[in-house]
């Protein structure tokens, strides 16, 4: 069916859906490695591109297939590439993008490796970077060298919640012909479309809230223009960190209830960022809805929603941040989220314990943050659980 000119809701369900001969109402699993050419024209024809049969998995499969053109299609771009994992998506594009003597403009607060994948990696292979607070217009002009080839964000950034305006970041790296890259992983295409606002090349940890299921780990890119589609799908093919059919075949399964999940996610989101921005024991809150977060009006211009990721501070530090996890018993204690289980983290005694006290502060991470991914349940059960674990605290 072509979806081309419906619905976001009715291209979550139908967009890429690959038709076989038997009509099979789901793409299935095509679990094989390789695919028999009819004779040898048709195999010199698909290698030089004039054919679009298949080769090889992992330069093309038809359940990877209908789930990247499905994402395609919803983030507005001409092709998907999907990924092994969200980090083989991002690796896959600064490999594309990125060289010797070439150096890339990245928001600091991004996810963890990747930048970590920059100064540990690509700097070995003579790649320059500058890691500035891209939510401030003017750290991108200043940050813009002549060498510069990407501007990378990610909106809004984690566990920080701050936000870029995609528009004008875009408009001062076309200006310099710089590529724009975004990590949309927070908001999804459903909340926030970069392609739309400007961007160049829009990827996702599918891992969150596109599988939606806490249950893979998978990656996919989308690229605005051919040119940019077929540059990245060459590095990631020689790369080798293609997502595998069962895979693909999940994302894409979680993929067709979105936006449903989503709007329940964000609805008890609200109630939730509401609850603890009145409770006595939380310092600080940041959550895009609402109208204390810094970047409210931002949010409300670039997404049509705020998801359910929400950050606090608790006043009692560390031990408070300790005695909240200890005492949660609907949320689980995890990092990851997006998933349909509500998720809580606290980065100072938990992920970034290793750390000390002054490089965690250096990263805007006190010990009283406290990383919270809302999930599908009630929200009274959700607040419930929060309300009995804060009063031990
Ligand atoms: C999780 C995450 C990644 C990395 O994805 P993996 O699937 O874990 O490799 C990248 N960016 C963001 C924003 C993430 O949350």
């Amino acid at each position: 069916m072509n979806t081309k000119n419906k619905g976001f809701n009715t291209k979550l369900v139908h967009a890429g859906a690959y038709e076989d001969v038997f009509g099979s109402a789901v793409t299935p699993i095509y679990q094989t490695s390789t695919f028999a050419f009819q004779n040898a024209q048709h195999g010199a024809d698909c290698f030089a591109g004039k054919s679009d049969g298949f080769i090889y998995t992992r330069i093309g499969n038809p359940t990877i297939k209908a789930f990247e053109d499905a994402m395609a299609e919803l983030e507005n771009g001409v092709g998907g590439v999907a990924t092994s994992s969200g980090m083989a998506a991002v690796s896959s594009v600064y490999m594309a993008l990125l060289g010797a003597g070439k150096h890339i403009v990245c928001s600091a607060s991004v996810y963890g490796p990747s930048r970590g994948v920059l100064e540990r990696d690509f700097s070995r292979f003579g790649v320059e970077m500058t890691f500035i607070d891209t939510s401030d217009i003017q750290q991108i002009k200043n940050a813009i060298q002549e060498n510069t080839t990407v501007l990378y964000i990610e909106t809004p950034t984690n566990p920080t919640m701050q936000l870029t305006d995609l528009v004008e970041a875009s408009k001062i790296a076309h200006k310099h012909g710089i590529t724009v890259v975004v990590d949309n992983t927070f908001s999804s295409p459903y909340l926030q479309k970069p392609l739309n606002l400007g961007c160049d090349v829009v990827l996702h940890s599918v891992t969150k809230y596109i599988n939606g299921h806490a249950d893979i780990v998978g990656g996919v890119i989308i690229a605005k223009e051919q040119d940019m589609y077929k540059k990245i799908r060459a590095s990631m093919v020689y790369l080798g960190g293609n997502m595998d059919p069962h895979q693909a075949f999940l994302t894409h399964r979680g993929l067709k209830t979105l936006s449903i999940r989503m709007d329940k996610a964000e609805e008890s989101a609200m109630k939730v960022a509401q609850y603890l921005e009145n409770h006595p024991k939380v310092d600080w809150i940041l959550y895009p809805g609402l109208k204390s977060h810094p970047q409210h009006e931002l949010a409300k211009k670039q997404m049509s929603g705020f998801s359910s990721m929400i950050s606090f501070g608790l006043k009692g530090g560390l031990d408070a941040g300790r005695t909240l996890m200890d005492n949660v018993h609907l949320a689980l204690l995890a990092v990851s989220l997006g998933g349909v289980e509500t998720l809580i983290q606290h980065p100072a005694s938990m992920t970034h314990a290793g750390m000390t006290k002054e490089a965690r502060e250096q990263a805007d991470i006190s010990d009283g943050l406290v990383r919270f991914s809302v999930g599908i349940e009630d929200a009274e059960d959700i607040i419930e659980d929060l309300d009995q674990a804060l009063a031990k605290v």
